[in-house]
């Protein structure tokens, strides 16, 4: 509960607020103690550092303020899909265990559907670089992946099923 508040944006700095002000009431109270003067004096000459710090303060709120805006701004040109759709986005490849055929796409979004373009089919049964398809099946003669056609269209579809149905779920 308490760490909640104090990770609250607002509330946080309302605490904030009200511990620099007790500790300001408290300040005060010792300096009028111990200079011997009243307690109104010692307020007006811890105001006046105040006023000289409250500059300070200000200068650096307005520039931390510019620099949140600016950021912002920047942030939503460059954010041309949203942080839901980019996180779906970022699913453009797999590789099916079975063939060791690796499938890279990118993803779409049709209003609020996502599918899938440039589905690309590469055959990892050949060293460290995957070797792309030529047509529907491995370029490289005598692979399992060479005989075996893909149907492009099915993948697509298996593709864009789960997609769907993973959008629907972090809508
Ligand atoms: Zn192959």
């Amino acid at each position: 509960m308490v760490k909640k508040i104090w990770t609250d944006p607002v509330w946080s700095k309302v605490i904030s607020v009200g511990i620099i002000g007790l500790l300001t009431l408290g300040y005060t109270k010792f300096v009028s103690v111990t200079e011997k003067v009243t307690y109104r004096e010692a307020f007006n000459k811890i105001l006046e550092i105040k006023i000289e710090v409250i500059y300070v303060v200000l200068a650096l709120v307005a520039y931390w303020v510019l620099k949140f805006a600016y950021r912002k701004l920047i942030k939503k040109e460059k954010a041309y899909y949203s942080s839901k759709q980019q996180k779906l986005r970022s699913l453009n490849k797999t590789t099916d265990p079975n063939t060791g055929i690796l499938f890279k796409w990118s993803v779409f979004f049709d209003y609020e559907t996502p599918f899938i373009s440039d589905l690309t089919a590469f055959c990892t049964k050949h060293g460290d670089t995957p070797i792309r398809f030529l047509g529907d099946s491995c370029s490289i003669q005598g692979c399992e992946n060479s005989i075996q056609r893909i149907d492009r269209l099915a993948v697509k579809n298996l593709i864009e099923s789960d997609l769907i149905d993973r959008w629907e779920k972090i809508k």
